[in-house]
């Protein structure tokens, strides 16, 4: 859908009001607006290629940033330039590069959380989970203890934290809404402030609810012949009906 449009008013409503509202009222409101005809996505689409063919840059930023609302990806963008350096241009393309790079670029910037660090990508155990978490090392002397992140409807599969002897997990849950939930027994719905004991040798999962971030420090309760076994995904119907 295209979004309404104010940024005439906003910027030339004093100077020129006509102007704006024909740009807002008119050119947004009733020809981008045409979606049975044209929708939102292809109408920026040729829109950014005008721009590029016609080197309007400041223009041109602006509709690539509109297009990516429109659901133009990354690699949809950079595509477009790529194509159009051979009708309209090379140095264009250069020029275009980076105003794609900074309308895209922030992309993986994150919210604010909690206090504690939300670090990189969870490269340490990510390909257990479904959607993107984020591993933050607090400490790794005496017990190990982590900053885990989880993007909403982000989840790790069923997993057991094994051990001879100790060992084990906690959760101490510092930011937005999640879950627990131990084989055969209910979820447990978590907020900050809540602590979960975890004893070894149980299967269960954790990780956000389906609206909201969620973190919780993990602290790996050392043990003898500690190890982690990964089992199979939390399913869609489980974990939707929660
Ligand atoms: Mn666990």
């Amino acid at each position: 859908m295209a979004k309404k449009q104010t940024a005439g008013r906003e910027r030339l409503g004093e100077l020129a009001p006509k102007f704006a509202e024909l740009n807002d009222d008119v050119l947004f409101g009733e020809v981008w607006s045409r979606e049975e005809q044209l929708s939102a996505r292809d109408r920026s689409m040729i829109t950014i290629a005008a721009l590029f063919s016609a080197g309007l840059y400041p223009q041109l930023k602006s509709h690539l940033a509109l297009g990516k609302e429109h659901g133009i990806t990354k690699e949809e963008a950079v595509e477009i330039a790529t194509q159009l350096a051979f009708y309209c241009g090379w140095p264009k393309a250069w020029s275009t590069f980076p105003m794609i790079q900074e309308v895209y670029g922030d992309e993986k910037k994150l919210p604010e959380l909690s206090a504690f660090p939300i670090g990189g990508e969870n490269t340490v155990a990510g390909q257990y989970f479904i959607g993107q978490s984020y591993l933050a090392p607090l400490t790794v002397e005496q017990i190990p203890t982590f900053n885990v992140t989880f993007e909403p409807g982000c989840r790790n599969n069923w997993h057991i934290h094994h051990a001879e002897k100790g060992g084990g997990q906690m959760l101490i849950c510092v930011y937005g809404r999640g879950w627990y939930q131990e084989w055969g027994k209910k979820p447990r719905e978590l907020h900050p402030g809540d602590v979960v004991n975890i004893p070894p040798n149980v299967k269960h999962w954790h990780g956000a609810a389906k609206d909201s971030w969620f973190q919780h420090i993990a602290q790996e309760i050392p043990g003898e012949g500690g190890k982690t076994e990964w089992c199979e995904p939390v399913d869609d119907e489980t974990y939707g009906k929660l």
